[in-house]
């Protein structure tokens, strides 16, 4: 990371510095040929007073070797030029700036010397006569403008490089800090430190984390309900056995045993299933096979399931169904009303009743399992939700409940998008209500 923000600034550099070159060496020079046209034009009006005032050739003979003077007619013949000898000369009307002088009266030019670090400026003005004074100068070309000032920028270069890699290399350490900081520390609480555009980061990382530890939470207290759990029935069997194998018990007293035994082991066969149940909707790649079903069907066949049971306590069975239709999972729903109708009788009392209850209320659908059983007390309300939470360890138990029939309600209305009411009133009753997106109207 840190040499890519470095290659990026010192890309970003060197194009700044290319462009401010060049941008600088054009401006500098169109500024300085102009100030040297200035000059000519200024010698060219002064020599042509002279002339005009006295001898033409003493003055010329007068001037500074620096300047060069050309008179040509208005044929473009040279007549006069200090520097070469005018009679082998060619005719000048080609050069640009003296075609120019003829046509507007004053004409210019640069023109590349023969040595590639100079130019030549010429000035071109017409006489009265109709012929042109041309004056001319070398001056240095722009390429050897550029040259001089080469070895300064070359300098700057190498200064903006230096400079270039002490700041990225502050910057990213600056960036990447807090980040280390936080991969060393994931509960420190330092983030305040930090720049503002990390704190969406450092949040979502927390919380994470956060998900990540409560899970392996949860994890560890399941294993370790779960062999607990196992344990209570496993060691009854054993026990039970043990007494047959060594005919301690006998005759009546061994079907005794046997029946005993044979009711730990489907409480155990339960509780491995409603686990295994658990475990398989845990699974992040457990796929729900949706489809459009009646709820309110599913309801009553699981009413006539349970027809038998409420028989045993006596409790009365109700179905208000109306037809509507939701998306999900048959067997899950099956399972979701089950548990919930199985506990609304098993928590109920001698001569209660339970009432479940489908209805479509605007794009939503209800099903509502209300019972007039024992209730759930305020604080109980929350937690009967969690694995192998209950209010009532012995009646739990002694009705066949594992403690994990409302986890799987949970988990399954999860899966479906849907949300759970719970209300309950210690000694009256509890109604536990879950809505469904409704499908196909
Ligand atoms: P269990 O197998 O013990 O019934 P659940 O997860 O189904 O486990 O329920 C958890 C606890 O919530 C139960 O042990 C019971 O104490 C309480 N509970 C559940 N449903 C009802 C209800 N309809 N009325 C009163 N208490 C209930």
């Amino acid at each position: 990371m840190k040499r890519r923000i470095l290659a990026y600034f010192v890309r970003i550099m060197a194009a700044a510095i290319a462009a401010t070159t060049i941008l600088m060496t054009l401006l500098t020079y169109s500024m300085f040929e102009k100030r040297i046209i200035e000059d000519l034009s200024v010698d060219a009006r002064v020599l042509e007073a002279l002339l005009k005032a006295g001898d033409v050739q003493s003055i010329l003979n007068e001037l500074d070797d620096a300047l060069r003077v050309t008179i040509v007619d208005r044929q473009g013949v040279v007549t006069y030029d200090n520097r070469v000898d005018a009679a082998g000369m060619d005719n000048h009307l080609d050069r640009p700036e003296i075609a120019e002088a003829m046509k507007n009266g004053e004409g210019r030019d640069v023109r590349d010397s023969r040595t590639v670090d100079s130019s030549t400026f010429y000035y071109a003005m017409r006489l009265e006569s109709g012929g042109v004074l041309r004056v001319a100068k070398e001056a240095a070309s722009i390429w050897s403008i550029y040259m001089r000032a080469l070895p300064l920028i070359l300098l700057m270069t190498v200064l903006m490089i230096a400079l270039n890699v002490a700041v990225s290399h502050v910057l990213t350490d600056r960036l990447v800090e807090p980040i280390r900081r936080l991969a060393d520390d994931m509960d420190g609480v330092h983030s305040a430190a930090s720049y503002p555009e990390l704190q969406p980061f450092v949040r979502t990382i927390r919380s994470q984390h956060e998900e990540i530890l409560r899970n392996a939470n949860m994890r560890v207290e399941f294993t370790a309900n779960v062999s607990h759990e196992l344990k209570t029935p496993l060691t009854s069997i054993s026990g039970y056995a043990e007494l047959i194998e060594s005919g301690m018990a006998a005759g009546e007293q061994a079907r005794h045993f046997a029946g005993q035994i044979n009711k730990s082991a489907s409480r155990l066969l339960t509780l491995i299933n409603d686990i295994i149940r658990l475990s398989q909707m845990d699974s992040p790649d457990a796929e729900i096979e949706c489809e459009i079903v009646e709820p309110g069907q599913i309801a009553e066949t699981v009413i006539e399931q349970l027809r038998m049971s409420a028989e045993k306590m006596n409790v009365t069975l109700k179905a208000d169904v109306r037809p509507c239709m939701i998306s999900a999972d048959r067997r899950m729903m099956e399972e979701l009303i089950y548990n919930l109708c199985d506990n609304a009788i098993r928590y109920n009392v001698r001569g209660g009743s339970v009432r479940v209850e489908v209805r479509p209320v605007k794009d939503k659908v209800l099903l509502i399992v209300q019972d007039t059983g024992i209730g759930i007390s305020k604080e109980n309300q929350e937690r009967v939700f969690e694995r192998f939470y209950r209010v009532d360890k012995s009646r739990s138990k002694a009705t066949g409940g594992t403690g994990l029939g409302l986890a799987i309600v949970k988990h399954i209305a999860a899966k479906h998008g849907a949300q759970i009411a719970l209300q309950s009133e210690p000694g009256s009753g509890t109604t536990i209500t879950v809505s469904f997106d409704r499908a196909g109207r």
